[in-house]
């Protein structure tokens, strides 16, 4: 089967099978960029309710560049990685003042926080520019389907991948046919599991042919998440909660016990993990009592709560508290 069969098969299926998602019944710019910068770190069915909160709140590339920092940082609280909402807004503000979304994919990619991938995503998707978008999904459906046997953290197989999505691209419909790879990847070609015989490639597929569909692709190992044991102290007064500063800027946190020496520390009321990138904390939540808030810390009423920038940790250590 030729590139060009498989990737007109690939289509085909694509029409079929695609899943009926908010992003894609637009060919809006705007909209494509934030479900894209959304989706980078986050599963398509936690991303959807913020998707849609944040377009109510933040409807166009105007509303956003004038929102102040704070804003959207508490519309994006809880889904992460903080630098992405903060470089959405400042290219928000550069869409403005060029008088609009830019339509081709140097100048897209020139935009705060925008990627290869993003930019590419967005080239396809919303102004059909044959740009192939490589994301995680692609690079698994591509390594299995070319036998790409090198390892997929490496810059010289990466290009290679880069290459196979380029020449088999269809570049009369390459928006389509970027979300159909990554389709593919995310519903069919599954990392432990592919569905191999539910998939429009599999008369082409290299791996599948030679029975290594679940050993590729390769990613060399490396070291896992560092643990770290933290205590979050939970110090009410009347119906207020004092909170400091976060390490991440423009963030309101659980004060931690290391940091509040003169706090009393009383029972343990919630315990937790959290994840960021490479470490791995087990938090515990303690009641504690202090005479009064220490600079840097401030009491904020339980029901304001929601409309401040939490770090995650703190909002997932609230809704643990009974
Ligand atoms: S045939 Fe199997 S391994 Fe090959 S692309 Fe399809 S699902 Fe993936």
């Amino acid at each position: 089967m030729s590139g060009r069969a498989a990737a007109s098969g690939l289509l085909r299926w694509y029409g079929r099978a695609k899943r009926d998602l908010p992003w894609r019944r637009s060919r809006d710019p705007y909209r494509i960029w934030i479900a894209e910068v959304m989706l980078q770190q986050t599963r398509v069915a936690a991303a959807i309710p913020y998707y849609e909160r944040f377009l109510e709140r933040f409807p166009d590339a105007e509303a956003l560049a004038r929102a102040t920092e704070a804003e959207v940082l508490t519309c994006w609280s809880g889904l992460g990685y903080y630098s992405r909402a903060r470089n959405l807004r400042r290219a928000a503000k550069a869409v403005v003042e060029a008088g609009g979304f830019p339509r081709d994919y140097e100048s897209i990619r020139r935009l705060p926080g925008i990627g290869d991938y993003t930019a590419a995503a967005i080239a396809s998707m919303a102004f059909g520019l044959p740009r192939a978008a490589v994301d995680g999904n692609v690079v698994r459906v591509l390594a299995r389907w070319t036998e790409e046997r090198g390892d997929v953290g490496s810059a010289k197989t990466r290009r290679r991948i880069e290459e196979a999505a380029a020449s088999l691209l269809d570049r009369k419909r390459p928006g389509e046919f970027n979300q159909a790879l990554m389709e593919l990847g995310a519903t069919v070609c599954l990392p432990r599991d592919p569905r191999c015989g539910e998939c429009p490639l599999a008369r082409s597929c290299q791996a599948r042919r030679k029975g290594l569909e679940r050993e590729l692709p390769v990613k060399r190992r490396r070291a896992g998440p560092e643990r770290i044991a933290k205590t979050l102290l939970l110090i009410r007064k009347g119906k207020r909660i004092l909170l400091g500063r976060s390490g991440m800027a423009g963030f309101w946190e659980l004060p931690e016990a290391s940091r509040l020496p003169e706090a009393v520390v009383g029972a343990t009321v919630a315990t937790l993990r959290h994840t960021i990138t490479c470490h791995q904390y087990r938090l515990s939540v303690a009641r504690a009592e202090i005479r009064r808030a220490p600079r840097g810390y401030k009491w904020v009423a339980a029901g304001k709560l929601e409309s401040i920038p939490l770090a995650t940790a703190t909002r997932k250590a609230l809704a643990r508290i009974p």
